[in-house]
C-alpha cells in the first residue's frame, strides 16, 4: 500500500508529520470531480472509483483529492 503524503491538514484524516491517515483516498480529475460535488468518504472511495471509471488528465493542477472532509472545529 501507498503512504501518502498530504499538506491539507486542516482535513479530518490528515496526521501529525503531513501523512493521511486514511483507509483509502479518491484521486480523480477536476473534471470528473466537478459531476460529484460531494465529498467522498474513505469507506465510498472504492464504489465511487467504479463508478466514475478512468478520468485522464493533463497535468498535476488537474487532479484533487475527494476524500477531504473539513476537520471539525
Ligand atoms: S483524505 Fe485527502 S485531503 Fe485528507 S489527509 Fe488524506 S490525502 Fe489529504
Amino acid at each position: 500500500m501507498a503512504t501518502i503524503r498530504c499538506t491539507v491538514d486542516n482535513c479530518f484524516y490528515w496526521a501529525k508529520n503531513n501523512y493521511c491517515g486514511a483507509d483509502s483516498i479518491l484521486v480523480t480529475s477536476d473534471r470528473a470531480a466537478n459531476r460529484y460535488p460531494e465529498g467522498v468518504d474513505a469507506p465510498q472511495a472504492s464504489v465511487i472509483a467504479q463508478d466514475i471509471g478512468q478520468t485522464p488528465a493533463n497535468s498535476c493542477e488537474d487532479t484533487a483529492c475527494k476524500t477531504f472532509r473539513q476537520k471539525d472545529g
